[in-house]
């Protein structure tokens, strides 16, 4: 449809054809909903401008010969108005069935994290002051007992998030010096978080030991020399060798560090600290494992198994953590009170195994039974076929989901999903769709066919996807 540059309907002409932004706001839908759903003025005159600009550029480029009529963008201008008021960060369903997607925030948290955050936030605290003494006190003190003695680490300190920690840690402990890494564990997380990248911002030299697939104990103590600083071992969490493969255990490398009097350091990647879920998924390291090994030092993420909010953990001896305590590095990277106080909560939770696997969103997701989701699947099922037009077939059927956030990647998470195709609208459609609902549902395609993975809805999200399923009626 691009216009024909002789065109006897030059763009001026048709531009002048737009409706300006008071008419838009004087139609009667528009009135209405401004006065009925209290919608703001501002955000209606704001979407009905960046309704008209982008005609106006359709109609530059020649895309468009013809303004649509107001009766025709009001339904869409109503919709990006009630979306402005509500902001740009906003609740979204997640159904992809990814549990730890980066891309939607990982972790949901705790009731009793979110209720810890906002008694923190509303008023004041003992952040950094001691009740006892009346004197200054340290924002770590109030998890670092917890951390300690749910993974045996004789010392702990929390910064924004993993990266920062690996970052921190090996700055101050490798700065100047070699760092002796496998080549199989030299990965890349995403988001532009590559190991090596990182130890040459620190300042530390990368020594690669063994191959790809292979690396041997021999292979570490053959790279040790005089400027070697530290023995790092990285958890790969987003991939996994198969087949001819070979690693050498944390234990053996504390052994050898042991003899060299090296520190040896383990980047976990996932914080995992009860075992939860499927039995295929118990192959994941435990941090109270990779602390009982013996390493000076163990990071991990506080968002992705352990379910709690965005942070960095690091746990392990005590002169190594006062080390990182003491650099000024570590106040860059300080956590903040309304992660501390989720934090913590979540932590508390772990005191009672039973209870972190019951009270812990991820956790309970994971644990969640393949029955239990196709019950839930089947009710979902039978609310939208109610819902959708007939041209929707609404199926439900077995998928397999994943843990995501760099966690588990092998390991299939079974789940049941609620498959949707339609002979009117495209599966690419129907998932734009549900995006733009209030608030958005994110879903998956597979094979041409929409799913909606049950295992990572929350409580009660199954309505708020029956009544965005109107939107395929109503335009
Ligand atoms: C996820 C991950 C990181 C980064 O952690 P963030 O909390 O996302 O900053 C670092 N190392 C490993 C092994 C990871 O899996």
């Amino acid at each position: 449809m691009t216009e024909d540059p002789h065109s006897p309907q030059p763009a001026q002409s048709v531009l002048r054809r737009l409706p300006a932004v008071h008419q838009v706001l004087d139609a009667p839908r528009v009135k209405r909903a401004e006065r009925e759903e209290h919608l703001p003025r501002w955000a209606l005159r704001q979407a009905a401008r960046d309704v008209l600009d982008r005609q106006r550029e359709e109609i530059l480029r020649g895309e468009r010969r013809e303004p649509d009529p107001i009766e025709k963008t009001q339904g869409e201008i109503l919709q990006r108005a009630r979306n402005l008021r509500l902001g740009s960060l906003r609740p979204v369903v997640n159904a992809t069935g990814v549990l730890l997607h980066t891309n939607l925030g990982r972790a949901p948290l705790a009731k009793e994290a979110l209720h810890a955050i906002e008694e923190v936030a509303r008023g004041y605290s003992n952040l950094e002051f001691n009740l006892e003494t009346g004197k200054r006190g340290l924002r770590y003190e109030h998890v670092e007992g917890l951390l300690c003695s749910l993974t045996g680490a004789e010392s702990a300190l929390v910064v924004n998030n993993n990266a920062a920690a690996v970052y921190l840690a090996l700055r101050v402990l490798a700065k100047g010096k070699e760092v002796v890494v496998s080549r199989g564990e030299l990965i890349e997380i995403g988001g532009s978080f590559r190991i090596p990248d990182i130890l040459a911002e620190t300042g530390a030299a990368l020594v690669e030991v063994g191959t790809t697939n292979r690396t041997h104990l021999r292979d570490y103590e053959k790279a040790i020399g005089s400027s070697t600083g530290l023995l790092l071992k990285v958890h790969p969490s987003n991939y996994r060798v198969i087949g001819f493969h070979k690693e050498v255990s944390t234990g053996e490398l504390v052994a050898l560090g042991r003899r060299y009097g090296l520190p040896v350091m383990e980047d976990l990647g996932s914080g995992c600290l009860v075992q939860a879920g499927p039995p295929s998924l118990a192959r994941e390291p435990r941090v109270t494992d990779v602390v009982r090994s013996g390493v000076d030092l163990v990071t991990f993420s506080g968002d992705k198994l352990l379910g709690g909010p965005q942070a960095g953990i690091l746990a392990g001896r005590s002169e190594v953590l006062e080390r990182l305590q003491r650099h000024p590095l570590n106040r860059v990277m300080r956590i903040d009170k309304l992660t501390l106080a989720a934090l913590e909560m979540t932590l508390l939770l772990y005191r009672d195994p039973q209870t972190a696997r019951a009270r812990i969103p991820t956790l309970a997701m994971l644990s969640t039974s393949v029955p239990a989701l196709r019950r839930r699947a089947q009710r979902l099922a039978r609310r939208l076929r109610e819902r959708l037009p007939p041209s929707f077939e609404v199926s439900v059927r077995a998928v397999t989901g994943r843990t995501g956030g760099g966690s588990m990647p092998m390991d299939p998470v079974p789940g049941v999903g609620v498959l949707l195709r339609s002979t009117q609208f495209p599966a690419q459609e129907i998932l734009f769709r549900f995006r733009m609902a209030t608030p958005p549902v994110i879903a998956r395609i597979e094979q041409d066919d929409v799913i909606l993975d049950v295992r990572t809805l929350q409580a009660g999200q199954d309505g708020l996807i029956v009544e965005a399923a109107q939107i395929f009626s109503t335009c």
